[in-house]
């Protein structure tokens, strides 16, 4: 598989644009453009500009020899993703995205958000490119969250919160795709992961894929060849896609998902959708989703809100049906620990998403070779965790 140009939205038997009738006017504007604009040097080099002299690309890849001796384990390369503006790699899409707008415009940008880290991204590019900002939120996760709503707030955005359902993520995509239906014609919906309906999976993970490019160069660079293995967290799956996707057609390189694993096994203690393998519709795309036995989404659990959603991105479905990437969980205690080896070994403090893939490779460290290079993305940094880890570490 590729993530490139010509799935035309499937990936295997996953993907597709299960979309209620007033959605698929706007999707096919969408993907009349995309596919236009993802091919248009003047747009790339533009994005490029932006993302190098506003967002701060390209991010380093760093050797963390003091974290690799406290786990005696293999060469250790960090993307440094938290160095990115505002602080995690949401920004690579939210700038395409808006970008994207601006060229096709529409002037007012809709965004769902969890947590409260691709609300900030997006206000952030509503404010550089000059377009109105509202962010949809649960009203659960705007109490949670309390500093990323002042952020979007400071950055010009509009924050309502979403009193639907579980008042969460799924419900503020919800209430975002029903302002979207009403409003297309001046606005655009600016989608956070590499899921959803077509083209949104293709969009965001080739918004993402900027990631594994630099990184190719930069393991090119530092030790002269492809890694040996890669780890990154996967939420909705785009920090992962964008990483992996540039080594996908060397199989030499072996790669690994890591998924919330939060508190236990039971459905709704965690959010680790390869554990079930039950396959649905959420949010217009085919995928391996959280349910019950009666296909309702299941509750969630993870103490990393970026990783706490029912389905995941259809591309990882279908990397997983190839055998491609390996799929396996981390607890959150364990992230925690994780977070707390890093901060102290290197001095920087990951985002407990991140910290999920420094769990795993702790895990896994004793049967690797010493001499094998493992790259983990180090999709933010944990600025945004302080609360958090106050209750957990006291
Ligand atoms: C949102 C987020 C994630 C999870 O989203 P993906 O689409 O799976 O990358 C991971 N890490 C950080 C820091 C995030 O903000």
């Amino acid at each position: 598989m590729t993530i490139s140009q010509k799935t035309n939205g499937r990936y295997g038997e996953f993907g597709g644009a299960y979309v209620p009738e007033l959605l698929m006017t706007p999707l096919n504007e969408l993907v009349t453009t995309w596919n236009t604009i993802k091919h248009d040097s003047e747009f790339l080099d533009h994005l490029d500009n932006i993302l190098k002299n506003y967002a701060g690309r390209p991010t380093p890849l760093t050797e963390v020899l003091r974290f690799s001796q406290a786990i005696n384990g293999p060469r250790i390369f960090l993307k440094r993703e938290d160095l990115l503006h505002t602080g995690a790699h949401k920004l690579n899409n939210a700038l395409g995205q808006c970008l994207l707008a601006l060229k096709m415009g529409k002037k007012r940008i809709v965004a769902e958000t969890g947590a409260g880290q691709h609300g900030v991204a997006t206000a952030a590019a509503c404010a550089y490119l000059g377009l109105t900002c509202v962010i949809y939120m649960g009203s659960e996760d705007v109490k949670r969250q309390a500093p990323n709503v002042l952020r979007m707030r400071l950055l010009g955005a509009e924050v309502v919160p979403v009193t639907h359902g579980s008042a969460t993520l799924k419900d503020a995509v919800n209430e975002a795709l029903r302002d979207w239906a009403e409003s297309f014609d001046d606005t655009y919906y600016c989608l956070g992961s590499a899921l959803g309906p077509h083209p949104y999976p293709e969009m965001v993970a080739t918004f993402q894929s900027v990631i594994g490019k630099e990184c190719e160069a930069q393991c090119r660079q530092l030790f002269s060849r492809h890694p040996d293995l890669m780890i990154a967290c996967v939420g909705g799956g785009s920090n992962a896609i964008g990483i992996f996707s540039a080594f996908l057609n060397n199989k030499n390189v072996r790669m690994i998902g890591v998924e919330g694993g939060g508190h236990g096994t039971q459905l709704g203690e965690h959010a680790a959708r390869f554990q079930t393998l039950t396959p649905g519709v959420l949010h217009g795309c085919y995928t391996y989703v959280l349910q019950d036995t009666h296909g309702q989404i299941a509750e969630t659990s993870s103490i990393s809100a970026g990783l706490d959603y029912p389905a995941v991105g259809p591309q990882h479905a279908q990397l997983f049906a190839e055998n491609r990437v390996e799929y396996v969980s981390a607890r959150d205690n364990d992230a925690v620990n994780a977070l707390q080896l890093l901060a102290k070994t290197e001095g920087i403090i990951p985002a407990l998403e991140s910290a999920h893939a420094l769990a795993h490779l702790i895990k896994i460290a004793p049967t690797l070779a010493k001499e094998q290079c493992v790259v983990v993305n180090l999709s933010g940094r944990g600025d945004k965790d302080l609360p958090q880890l106050s209750d957990k570490i006291g």
